[in-house]
Parts: structure tokens; C-alpha cells; sequence
């Protein structure tokens, strides 16, 4: 029999998704052709909405154990502090950056797959793929550790397969951008002195526009970042000793010595983007769809989100749904690489900014925009990925509501404070969620499947953070899509059971 999708590439990307779709019962491939998984720290931060998600698979609280919380950003320009970023506004259940070093993670996900039937096959290479013949399926060339070569078929393949990725090449998708000039280099380094950083980020700006970030990975372990102007004599892929480090400390005043190095290499940005995310049955996920500066650490956590909106529909589809519903994975996430690309170039500009006048007009902006709790909430949603939306998708339909919430919202999870239930624990079972306020039951579930139900009536009151003012007070009726956000806001069933229709449910 066939496998319903080959996943190519073991990174984080292809780890999230073969565990959702194996939630949705689908059969799965995960290939990797290195021998290993990730050794070294890589992407470091796990952000809010990346945990919310593994609070899906019940990896969230293992993580946080492991990983370590950072509460804030402090931001200094020339050696005055400009600003300070409280990421105890993001508005979840996670309200901090979680450092937890990219193999730690990739762990932590390899054992949540071998818990569901799942073992990644190593050593095995996605050569060569001819996308859907006439019957409908993919065939693929893989070649084993051995040399033999396998030719396979599936319903479905995606490629997490990064940077340089084999399937985007077979697609022949443009991915096009840029490759930034500035020289970057990284380091996990232990750190002695009166400056080393708690659990803080600090950004260090300079009036010639090279920066210096770094933040505690561990007791007295620090990952330091440096972004210089100096490419044009510089050779990008010598690996950085420790004297390149403390030669930044000095410059920024710092009383900050890297006395040993765990980790440290040299790394160049570019900022790119698949032109399209999905051509028939191949999908492309993670950086083989986009990759950017490491500014705001989105990387890795795009490429899981990415995993989270194509596999439900996936699953939807693979049980009947009409496969139109695939085309909005490149709609939604599409949009969602280009913001983002968008986004880490302008904070790539604006820190590294060589023109003096440029880099004061930026500090005044700064401190004075951060004084304000509004700016600082809306700018830790977004580093969070919280505010992240899909308002105006095709596949999602609102109704006059008079909650704050409009399909294509990510929904918050709430507590109920009585019983200390939370609301969106029925995503933990990989099923949709239908909330109603007013409702009678019986009228309004006939028939759907896939779908768990709350009915919050006169108890909606009791809910924190207050489901009222997200909801609205008077009738109303939310379906939120497994990957968490709201697909169906509205009153009348006609509506609901239309949209359930389109989605798979009915
Ligand atoms: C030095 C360094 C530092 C970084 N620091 C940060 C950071 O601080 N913050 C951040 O957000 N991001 C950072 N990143 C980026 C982050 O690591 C990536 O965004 C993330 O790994 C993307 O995950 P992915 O699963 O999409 O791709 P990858 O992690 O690249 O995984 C792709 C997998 O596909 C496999 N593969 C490739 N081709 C084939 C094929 N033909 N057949 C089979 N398997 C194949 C590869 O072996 C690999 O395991 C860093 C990256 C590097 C290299």
C-alpha cells in the first residue's frame, strides 16, 4: 500500500509534521539523509506560539522545564540604554522567549514521533521525483545509505528539506531574494565578568552600525551574535575566535570576557522566498519556503507553524474534504513568509544602520515608542507570533460577532477558573473545537465530525482571560480549526454548516 505523504528532511519543520499528521491517523515518511539529527544550539529561541502548539502534542511543559525563560530585551545604542521590552505582556499561557537550543528541541520532537509509530529513516535521499501521473500519485527516488536506490509512491509530499532544498528544485519554484553584505558570526560561549547578561536579550548598538546580541543559554553559557560591516575584506567563512568576540565586548563597553567557546561559526543571511508553497501534491514548509535574517529568532518557529496549517487540511482532505482546501496552505502561510520577510529585513536595517543620523533618528524612535505599554504589547506579539492572523482567508467566514475575535484569530486558550479546565484542551486530541455562547446542542452538532464541543451558555463569565469581552456576550457561535485559530465566527448554523462542509466536517 502506499504512504499517504513522504516528508523530506528531519529539521524541526519535518518533525512537526509528521507528529500532526500522524495525530490525524495519516501513514508518514520522514526521511533525512544526514546520519544525525542537529548537534549544535542553532535556533535558539522557541517562541510563545511555537509553545502553544507543542502544548498540542504535550511536549509544552517539558520543554519550558528544559529550556530558559527569557523575561526581557534590553536595547542600548552607543552605550546608553534606549529601551526595555517586557515579554511578559505576550498574551499566552508562555509570556517569555523560551531558550532552548534547536538539537534539544529536535529531540524533544523525535521522541513525541517515536511515540506515535514513527522512526526517521537516516540516511536516505530524496534524488529525483515526478509529481502526480494519472494516478494521482507521486513516485520518488530515494537512495539508501548502501547505494541502492528505492523508487516509491505516495499521496503527498512535502518538502523540509531547508535552504537548499531538493524538492523546491524538482518543483522548479523561483526563490527569489536577496543575500545580505554584512558579516555574521555566533558564538555559545562561557562569559565571566560584571556585564555577563541574566535572562535578558541584550541588543548592543553601534554608531558605525555593527551589533552585537546575546542572551544566557544556560549558567554561564551565553549565545553571542555579531553583525558587522566589515564584508568587503573580510572572508565570511572563517569560523570566529574567541578574540573577535572580545574585541566586540570592548567595543561596546562591556566588562564581558569569552574565556572558552562551546560552539562558534560564521554565518551569512539571506532573505528569500518560495514563489509558491504548494504545486499539486508537493508542499514546501520551513526554510526551504523562506529564509531571512535572524533578527526577532522566526526561523525555526515559521517552519513549525507552516507544519501545523498544512496538516490538518491534509488530514481533511485525505477523509473526504474537496482538495481545493489545500490551495489555502500557500494563501495563508504565503502571506504569512512574505510579512515575515518583510519584517526581519527592516529590523535588520534599522539595527544596522552605519548612517549616524539614520541610527539617532532610529534610537529617539525606539525609547520613545517602547515608553508606551500599547507599542511594547503590540511589538511582543508579533516577535511572539501570537498576532499572527488569517483574516480574510478564503477558507475562513465571519458573521456580524461582538467579540473582540474574528475568524482567522488565532484563539487564546482561557482557564476556567472553577473547575481549571482549559478550552482549548480538545486540540490536544487533533480534532476542531466548536465553542457556542447560547446555544442549544443538538441543532448546531448533527452530523459534524471531527469536532469537539464546549457550550459556554451563562458560565462564560468564569473563564480567564475574559471570554466575554474575546467573544462577545450575546449568541454566538466559533469553530476553531485544530491548528488553533477560528475558522467559523458567526450565528446562523446555515452558515456554520456550510463552512463545515467546505472544511471536512460534514
Ligand atoms: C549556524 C546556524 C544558526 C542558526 N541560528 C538560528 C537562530 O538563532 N534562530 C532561528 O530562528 N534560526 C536559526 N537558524 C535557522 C534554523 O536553524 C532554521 O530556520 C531551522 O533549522 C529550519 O528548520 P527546517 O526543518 O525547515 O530545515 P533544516 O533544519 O535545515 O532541516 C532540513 C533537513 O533536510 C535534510 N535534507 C536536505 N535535503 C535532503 C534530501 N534531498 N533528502 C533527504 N533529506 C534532506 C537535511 O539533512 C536536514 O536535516 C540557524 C541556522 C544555522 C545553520
Amino acid at each position: 500500500m502506499d504512504e499517504e505523504c513522504l516528508i523530506v528532511g528531519a529539521g524541526p519543520t519535518g518533525l512537526a509534521l509528521a507528529i500532526e499528521l500522524r495525530r490525524f491517523g495519516l501513514s508518514v515518511r520522514l526521511i533525512d539523509k544526514a546520519g544525525h539529527p542537529a548537534q549544535w544550539s542553532q535556533a535558539l529561541v522557541v517562541q510563545a506560539r511555537t509553545l502553544e502548539q507543542f502544548d498540542r502534542y504535550g511536549i509544552a511543559d517539558q520543554a519550558v522545564a528544559q529550556g530558559r525563560k527569557i523575561s526581557a530585551a534590553q536595547i542600548w545604542s552607543d552605550a546608553k540604554q534606549i529601551a526595555s521590552l517586557d515579554f511578559g505582556l505576550i498574551p499566552s499561557r508562555f509570556p517569555y522567549l523560551l531558550f532552548l537550543p534547536q538539537n534539544e528541541t529536535e529531540e524533544l520532537l523525535t521522541t513525541k514521533l517515536q511515540s506515535l509509530g514513527v522512526e526517521i529513516e537516516r540516511e536516505v535521499e530524496l534524488i529525483s521525483f515526478e509529481n502526480a501521473g494519472d494516478d494521482n500519485r507521486i513516485r520518488a527516488t530515494l537512495r539508501h545509505a548502501d547505494g541502492r536506490e528505492e523508487r516509491a509512491r505516495f499521496r503527498w509530499m512535502a518538502g523540509c528539506d531547508g535552504a537548499h532544498s531538493t524538492v523546491r528544485s524538482g518543483m522548479d519554484v523561483a526563490f527569489e531574494g536577496t543575500t545580505s553584505r554584512l558579516d555574521f558570526q555566533l558564538g555559545d560561549l562561557r562569559l565571566a565578568g560584571q556585564d555577563v547578561p541574566g535572562d535578558e536579550l541584550q541588543v548592543h548598538l553601534h554608531p558605525g552600525g555593527d551589533v552585537l546580541a546575546m542572551g544566557r543559554l544556560r549558567d554561564g553559557i551565553c549565545r553571542v551574535v555579531l553583525a558587522s560591516h566589515r564584508q568587503q575584506t573580510f572572508d565570511q567563512r572563517r569560523v570566529p575566535d574567541l578574540q573577535d568576540f572580545n574585541t566586540a565586548f570592548k567595543q561596546s563597553g562591556l566588562g564581558i570576557v569569552a574565556e572558552s567557546a562551546i560552539w562558534m561559526a560564521p554565518f551569512s543571511v539571506n532573505q528569500r522566498k518560495a514563489a509558491q508553497y504548494r504545486q499539486g501534491s508537493v508542499f514546501l514548509a520551513g526554510d526551504a519556503a523562506h529564509i531571512h535574517s535572524p533578527v526577532g529568532g522566526q526561523g525555526m518557529n515559521t517552519g513549525i507553524q507552516d507544519a501545523a496549517n498544512l496538516a490538518w487540511k491534509l488530514a481533511a482532505v485525505a477523509k473526504g474534504a474537496d482538495a481545493r482546501l489545500l490551495d489555502s496552505y500557500n494563501e495563508e502561510r504565503g502571506k504569512v513568509g512574505e510579512e515575515l520577510l518583510r519584517g526581519t529585513a527592516r529590523g535588520l536595517r534599522l539595527a544596522t544602520a552605519s548612517n549616524v543620523l539614520l541610527g539617532r533618528m532610529r534610537d529617539l524612535v525606539i525609547h520613545r515608542a517602547t515608553d508606551f505599554q500599547m507599542i511594547q504589547t503590540a511589538m511582543v506579539r508579533t516577535i511572539s507570533e501570537v498576532s499572527i492572523t488569517y483574516r480574510g482567508s478564503s477558507i475562513v467566514r465571519t458573521e456580524v460577532v461582538n467579540g473582540t475575535l474574528r475568524a482567522g484569530d488565532r484563539m487564546p486558550d482561557a482557564v476556567c477558573k472553577e473547575t481549571g479546565h482549559t478550552l482549548l484542551a480538545a486540540l490536544r486530541e487533533a480534532k476542531h473545537l466548536l465553542i457556542t455562547l447560547d446555544y442549544s446542542f443538538p441543532e448546531i452538532t448533527k452530523g459534524l465530525r471531527q469536532v469537539a464541543f464546549v457550550a459556554l451558555n451563562s458560565h462564560a463569565h468564569q473563564w480567564t482571560p475574559s471570554i466575554e469581552r474575546l467573544l462577545g456576550t450575546g449568541p454566538g457561535i466559533y469553530l476553531v480549526r485544530p491548528d488553533g485559530y477560528i475558522g467559523f465566527a458567526g450565528k446562523s448554523t446555515e452558515a456554520l454548516r456550510k463552512h463545515a462542509l467546505e472544511v471536512g466536517l460534514l
